[in-house]
């Protein structure tokens, strides 16, 4: 069966139900910035929650950093993106439009009917000439020479130039690795497909350092583990492929790189770079701070530069394709029925508790059940409109469980428990309750639209 699934309908589910809103939409707008609203913000750090878990509590070689956005002016220098950090920016004089280079295949001219830039007859391209991606502020008061600072591209280079700092407090020796999640900067000439390709996003990086001679077997280990990570949160792994870099793709840095790309509706899209950066970044921070960034071994001597495998991933890019992999609808009773079929892990609610009616006894102990069970996890109490749009509104925040309260709670203390995917309801005991969600909480889940798609 095709897939239902269309940027647009993410797009306006997503204003709809108050996961992402334009950013500052009241004064129109600007392009291609966006902000989460209530069930963005749960579903992102769910997100987010989950490579933490994965990189820290369910490794012992991996430790946390938070560094600044806004890092000495000589970090920029020695990592090469003063330099290097640039993208070929072709101008139209006549429509003032700006294209990539390197993307006009993809680029639709500003005149009518759409071509691509360079195929109307009035187009006029300039040459390409390189545009610097990092956003320049200025630091102190005074607008003066030796002030610019930048807005930091990746979270990468906070790791590298605290390589020293880390090694010395956590008693770790390569192979070990050092995590960061923060927001990175850059002005890109075309931001598009939603909060696919913005200016301001959020990055989830790991820069692990190991012996030279481990790098390759490091690095495959890093393809297979990061590939897993998704799939195991239920992207369907027919949408999800490994892409490795050819030699003209390969950055400055790296002797080898694979992505992991998802299908989105527009195509297979990277979600995430995995590189072995070699010694690159230690070598020229080593260079430039005239420190010396290496590993010795206290017993043996033995002294190196350690080599870098580094996932990097986008929070916002993985929460999207998270998003469109869930999104579905299904005919039910005659009615499209709309819902994110998202992994119980990552839904920004795990349960709603509705009373049937708002009367008889059933909002009091549909809040004494909603009370116990929000001690546990995310939940929802919803008793306003009839139950049938209040499902609907569940099943459309990707809300996997719905427990009601009904006439036979208050005989019984049993409630029923609606399952988003199946549909299926089981009645449950008040006692049991929280246990029983829990439990299928922390189960294996995979996508429906796996077996459907068979
Ligand atoms: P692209 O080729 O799409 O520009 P990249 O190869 O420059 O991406 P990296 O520098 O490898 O990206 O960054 C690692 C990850 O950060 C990307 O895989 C992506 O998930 C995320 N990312 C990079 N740029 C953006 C952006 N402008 N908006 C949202 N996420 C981004």
């Amino acid at each position: 069966m095709a897939d239902v699934v269309t940027m647009e309908k993410i797009v306006s589910l997503c204003k709809r139900r108050g996961f992402v809103f334009p950013s500052s939409e009241i004064y129109g707008g600007v392009g291609s910035t966006y902000d989460y609203g209530h069930y963005g913000v749960l579903l992102k750090t769910n997100v987010k929650n989950e490579w933490w878990r994965a990189m820290l509590q369910e490794r012992d070689d991996v430790v946390a950093l938070d560094s600044a956005i806004i890092q000495h002016p000589k970090v920029w220098e020695a990592s090469g993106h003063l330099a290097g950090f640039t993208d070929p920016l072709v101008d139209c004089r006549t429509c003032k439009l700006r294209f990539r280079a390197d993307h006009i295949g993809e680029s639709a001219c500003g005149r009518r009917p759409s071509l691509h830039p360079g195929e109307h007859e009035e187009c006029d391209l300039t040459e390409a000439r390189d545009f610097n991606l990092m956003f320049e502020t200025t630091v102190g008061p005074v607008k003066e020479e030796g002030a610019t600072v930048y807005l930091r591209p990746e979270t990468a280079q906070g790791i590298f130039v605290n390589f020293k700092n880390v090694l010395q407090f956590s008693r770790k020796k390569p192979p070990f690795g050092i995590a960061q999640i923060g927001k990175s900067f850059r002005n890109e000439i075309t931001p598009g497909n939603f909060v696919f390709r913005t200016r301001e996003f959020e990055q989830m990086e790991m820069e692990f350092f190991v012996p030279p001679a481990e790098a390759p077997r490091w690095f495959e280990h890093w393809l297979a583990e990061r590939e897993r990570w998704y799939v195991e949160l239920g992207i369907r792994p027919d949408h999800l492929r490994l892409r490795a870099h050819e030699a003209d793709e390969l950055s400055h840095y790296s002797s080898g790189t694979s992505d992991v790309e998802y299908l989105f509706p527009i195509g297979w899209s990277e979600l995430e770079g995995i590189a072995n950066r070699g010694d690159f970044d230690l070598s020229a921070h080593a260079a430039h701070a005239r420190e010396k960034l290496e590993y010795v071994d206290t017993a043996s001597g033995e002294r190196y530069v350690p080599y870098v495998i580094e996932p990097a991933a986008g929070a916002d890019r993985a929460t999207l394709a998270f998003l469109v992999d869930a999104y579905d609808e299904e005919e039910v009773e005659g009615e499209t029925r709309t819902l994110l079929r998202l992994h119980p892990r990552l839904a920004p609610v795990k349960v709603a508790v509705l009373p049937l009616v708002k009367k008889d006894g059933q909002p009091e102990v549909a809040q004494e059940v909603y009370a116990d069970l929000r001690r546990r996890m995310q939940a929802e109490y919803d008793e306003g409109g009839s139950i049938g749009k209040r499902y609907r509104r569940q099943d459309e925040i990707g809300t996997p469980w719905s427990v009601t309260v009904d006439h036979q709670t208050l005989e019984d203390r049993t409630v029923t428990v609606r399952d988003r995917d199946s549909l299926a309801q089981d009645r449950v005991a008040i006692d049991a309750l929280g246990d029983e969600l829990e439990r299928r909480l922390r189960a294996p889940w995979s996508s429906p639209k796996l077996s459907r798609d068979a």
